[in-house]
């Protein structure tokens, strides 16, 4: 796609210790004349997850928004992602939205002003799309690239190595969003960095019929990103790196036939005992799933964490000694993994019964027994360990 160079506005309201405070973690991808209304903290990182997180809010007046929205819904400001700044800003300047965003209403990201692009960093990532003149195409490819953006955003949060195949052409980041054919079916997949997604994955018909033929209840366009983007973590932080024994201590031997496991899994299905070993079915098949599927739910388990501190949801279980009305709206300390999980029992908890106060089925159907949150713990503390 033709790329037309957007011009950088001059540096008014620049005030330089705010700006050099953001711009060296992040490439500037935001309007210079909001850096000097940006607090130097409001970069969202780990470590801010032990403190105050922000909601996602209209900077004109203060309407709490969704992370998906480009414009205001109460006072009609456009709003966008500001990458550098992980919240969403005010949009002063349309040539900085995203050409998806200003040519298709596509994304609500700004562009990195300093990679001289006119795509933001999530839509650069997309090296393969789908043919957009058919609508339906067009209306999953919208679907897929607002889980992406949520897929990343939760990765720049982690302070991970997200780097794209442009910048590294050999094993660096990159997705192919396509439409398979009866006789060229698309398989989803990761393969050398490379993620590869069926559209039809983004169709809530063909999504709902493999969730029941594959006894998958969690079958989603985010959760399958969460999962390949696993197989491409597994190359960068354990087979290019380190832990491989211990990663085969709790997952298992990797260098397993793959071929023999698909054809064990599919033909006998998974071992009757799973869930005591596994977090998916799925999971059980060879020990790169296993480790796509937990570094999947690790990531659910953040994003969704964040969400409900973000919203002053109770993070704590209620226990006896507590006492009843002393539910704390506790701060939840994301480098400690005991307290991950204990914020993770309760707003599991609170999520299920606000479900089936509406009759409807349990949002987390999981359980996690020990073996799986030793696996977690695992992912947790590589995370921790690979913070840029
Ligand atoms: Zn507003
Ligand atoms: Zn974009
Ligand atoms: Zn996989």
């Amino acid at each position: 796609m033709p790329t037309a160079r957007v011009p950088r506005p001059p540096d008014r309201e620049l005030t330089p210790q705010s700006a050099r405070a953001t711009l060296e973690q992040r490439p500037s991808d935001i309007h210079p004349s909001r850096r000097a209304r940006l607090p130097t903290s409001g970069t969202r990182c780990v470590n801010d997850y032990a403190g105050p997180v922000k909601l996602f809010s209209c900077d004109n007046c203060q309407q709490t928004l969704y992370f998906e929205n480009s414009r205001c819904v109460s006072c009609g400001v456009a709003v966008a992602y500001s990458l550098e700044a992980s919240r969403l800003v005010q949009l002063f300047e349309p040539a900085l939205l995203c050409r998806n965003g200003r040519e298709h209403e596509a994304c609500n990201w700004m562009v990195t002003v300093s990679r001289d692009a006119d795509l933001c960093v999530s839509c650069g990532l997309s090296e393969v799309i789908p043919d957009l003149s058919d609508p339906a195409n067009d209306q999953a490819w919208r679907r897929i690239e607002a889980a992406k953006r949520r897929l990343l955003y939760t990765l720049f949060a982690l302070k991970l190595p997200v780097v794209s195949k442009a910048e590294r052409p050999d094993g660096g980041l990159a997705f192919h969003f396509l439409k398979g054919t009866a006789e060229e079916p698309v398989m989803t997949g990761h393969e050398n960095g490379v993620i590869t997604l069926s559209v039809d994955e983004a169709d809530f018909a063909f999504r709902e019929n493999m969730r029941e033929k594959m006894g998958e209840g969690y079958r989603t366009v985010l959760g399958h990103l969460r999962h390949e983007i696993g197989h491409y973590y597994w190359d960068v932080l354990i087979r290019d790196a380190a832990p491989l024994a211990n990663f085969r201590a709790l997952f298992g031997d990797e260098s397993a036939s793959y071929e023999d496991a698909v054809a064990r899994h599919y033909g006998e299905g998974p071992p009757a005992n799973w869930n005591e070993r596994f977090i998916s079915a799925y999971a059980s098949m060879h020990p790169w799933e296993d480790w796509a599927e937990t570094w999947a739910h690790y990531l659910h388990m953040i994003d969704t964490l964040e969400t409900a501190k973000s919203h002053g949801l109770t993070l704590r279980t209620p226990s006896k000694e507590q006492g009843r009305g002393q539910i704390a709206m506790d701060d939840i300390a994301f480098f400690d993994f005991e307290s991950l999980t204990s914020g993770w029992n309760a707003v599991t908890l609170a999520m299920n019964s606000l479900n089936r106060s509406m009759g409807m089925k349990d949002a987390y159907p999981f359980v996690l027994s020990p073996t799986v949150l030793g696996k977690l713990r695992f992912v947790h503390e590589l995370v921790q360990a690979n913070r840029a």
